[in-house]
């Protein structure tokens, strides 16, 4: 299957069966989203969920959390990965909002990479989710996942992998894209063993067509015939080989 099919395919699946994909994490504003989408690095949208409703309630807006120190910040979000630098980032974050941008979430990609904890990745899923703009940002699921479906092409990193997906997927699917793989790879595409036998996208998976159809399958059996019958011959060697000795000690004997 060529790829401009498979984006085909793609779209018109996930367009039919999860026309709205919603981000897992909990918000009701920008600033909101951006202290929960700086917290989720390396860590579950479930933790975060678990974290943010106190830390929010404590530190509502910007002003007062710029406001707080690193340390204050630390006691709400000490469950989650990596919370002595997050602490620092939200404090920063919070700061530059207040000192540069008044107060408000900036929707400019470069104006939301100035700010501190936030990378490419935060700052597209700001532009998408807040405020529509085509973008799709690139995590480890839809790295993942793109590359398994054959959305992507030896695409090593995510800024190629994110090159490749707004360069193939009409524009007005990039900010669902990023959440119909995100979810995909959450579920079923897992990273160790991606659940194919139940997947509903595997007729148009690269994957699956390299791993599972029946040429594949012969192919694996093929190689398997193969060791199985090396193996046989060389512990045959081995046999003939143990005889000879024997023999040899025998009649030196
Ligand atoms: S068929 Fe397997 S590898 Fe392909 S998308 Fe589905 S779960 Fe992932």
């Amino acid at each position: 299957m060529l790829k401009p099919e498979r984006y085909r395919h793609f779209v018109e699946y996930f367009s039919k069966h999860q026309p709205n994909p919603v981000t897992e994490l909990h918000y009701s504003n920008p600033f909101e989203l951006l202290v929960a989408v700086i917290l989720s690095a390396q860590c579950t949208d479930k933790r975060i969920n678990q974290v943010t409703p106190a830390l929010l309630k404590q530190f509502p807006r910007p002003a007062a959390l710029a406001a707080s120190t690193p340390d204050e910040v630390f006691n709400y979000i000490r469950s989650v990965s990596y919370p002595n630098n997050k602490a620092k980032h939200l404090v920063g974050m919070a700061k530059m909002l207040v000192e540069i941008f008044n107060g408000e979430v900036p929707s400019d990609l470069n104006d939301l990479q100035k700010l501190p904890g936030v990378g490419r990745k935060t700052a597209n899923v700001i532009a998408s989710v807040v405020f529509d703009l085509p973008a799709i940002a690139v995590d480890t699921h839809v790295f993942r996942v793109a590359n398994r479906i054959g959305l992507t092409t030896n695409a090593r990193t995510p800024l190629a992998v994110e090159k490749q997906l707004t360069e193939f997927l009409p524009k007005h699917t990039l900010g669902v894209a990023h959440h119909w793989l995100i979810l995909h790879g959450r579920y079923i595409c897992v990273a160790r063993s991606p659940k194919c036998e139940i997947c509903p996208i595997s007729w148009f998976c690269k994957y699956y067509e390299r791993n599972h159809t029946e040429a594949a399958l012969l192919k694996a059996e093929a190689v398997k015939a193969k060791k199985t019958k090396d193996a046989k011959k060389k512990k045959q060697l081995n046999t003939i080989s143990k005889e000879l000795k024997k023999r040899s000690v025998d009649k030196d004997i």
